[in-house]
């Protein structure tokens, strides 16, 4: 694939999408777009038009006349202009105003008969489009989007991370999983990423610290939601924030740089690195001998007929694991996810010695 860059990256600058949630009022999208206009510092000027709300009966967007607010936005700012688009009757409308950039949310990612159908309707078009995550964690579904839209023709794609949804506990709307864009950025590595804070967040007081770390991650940007009166706002009121506060969480971004030529901090780095892959090989060795181990417990169980999982021994090996990984300042979801990986790993090994087959 040959996928081309949506914006134009400026050396110590991140990518700027900014915008209201949903555009409400033509008043209310053209005051948030001179404000944002004003900082000149905006890749796009975001704005949902459509609204793929989670429940009927919520606001559910001001739809097709909305793109006329967007236009005269375009015109009068000279800002780019992108929205969200689900149908083929959103494309074609899209493409008729004459909008810089398209975008998939969430809920279309998520779903391939809804990427496909924009993919059609984009078929033969000359416009950048921007996907989001799915909202479950799944990496394929982004990818097949990804090809979907580039089979269609598309070749300028950008990606959004926007979390994921997440049953339990947590301090996000949506959990970030960084390790998922990581991956996105691995198979794609010209792809520009943006982090769209504000669907990760859910809430203003982490919007900033959630942005530096899509900084510091190397990431490409952010697209953040801006409404001039937020506790108003239509939609995901929570997150949004004036445009006055988000100049200066921008202000605030320190934008890393990708690499460095100072010979003392790559001298420094190069034998840090060499140290790590030392306890690499070390852990990977240590790792294989466990599992040699618990193969010969898996023959002694096999003999005696004994069940692999012994659920007190596990309980046991969570609570021991965890309280010796405290001392070392590790956290408790990184020790628990670590052995159940190695856990994992063991009883794979276990089951292939008692059943006779290969891991
Ligand atoms: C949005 O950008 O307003 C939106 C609906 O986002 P998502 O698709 O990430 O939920
Ligand atoms: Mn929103």
């Amino acid at each position: 694939m040959d996928i081309k860059p949506v914006f134009e990256k400026k050396a110590g600058q991140p990518i700027i999408i900014a915008g209201p949630c949903s555009a409400e009022t033509e008043g209310q999208v053209l005051q948030t777009a001179r404000e944002l206009a004003a900082q000149g510092n905006i890749a796009a000027f975001r704005s949902g038009i459509w609204k793929p709300r989670t429940r009927p009966g919520s606001f559910e967007g001001v739809g097709t006349e909305g793109l006329a607010w967007l236009k005269r936005v375009k015109a009068e700012t000279g800002l780019k202009v992108t929205t969200e688009v689900a149908k083929a009757a959103h494309v074609y409308d899209c493409l008729k105003a004459g909008i810089d950039v398209l975008w998939l949310g969430a809920r279309t990612t998520v779903n391939p008969f809804s990427v496909q159908e924009v993919a059609d309707a984009l078929n033969g078009a000359d416009v950048p489009v921007l996907i989001k995550n799915p909202i479950n964690p799944d990496i394929g579904l982004w990818v097949g989007a990804i090809e979907r839209i580039y089979k269609a023709g598309i070749t300028q794609i950008g990606l959004i991370h926007r979390g994921f949804s997440y049953h339990g506990e947590t301090i996000y709307r949506n959990v970030p999983r960084w390790q998922l864009a990581i991956e996105m950025k691995r198979r794609f590595p010209d792809i520009q990423i943006l982090v769209d804070n504000s669907h990760i967040c859910g809430r203003r007081d982490l919007l900033a610290d959630v942005a530096q770390e899509g900084m510091d991650l190397n990431f490409d940007g952010i697209m953040t939601e801006v409404h001039p009166r937020p506790d108003e706002a239509w939609s995901d009121a929570a997150q949004q924030i004036t445009p006055a506060t988000f100049k200066s969480l921008v202000d605030n971004l320190k934008v890393r740089q990708s690499t460095s030529e100072n010979p003392v901090f790559i001298g420094q780095l190069t034998e840090l690195r060499r140290q790590i892959s030392e306890i690499d090989d070390e852990l990977v060795g240590m790792i294989g001998r466990r599992m040699r181990l618990a193969e010969q417990i898996g023959e002694y169980k096999k003999d005696n007929n004994i069940a692999i999982l012994q659920p007190d021994r596990w309980q046991h090996l969570i609570d021991e694991f965890t309280q010796k990984g405290s001392v070392q300042g590790l956290s408790e979801q990184f020790m628990q996810s670590f052995l159940r990986a190695i856990h994992q790993e063991s009883i794979d090994h276990q089951e292939a010695v008692m059943n006779s087959k290969v891991v």
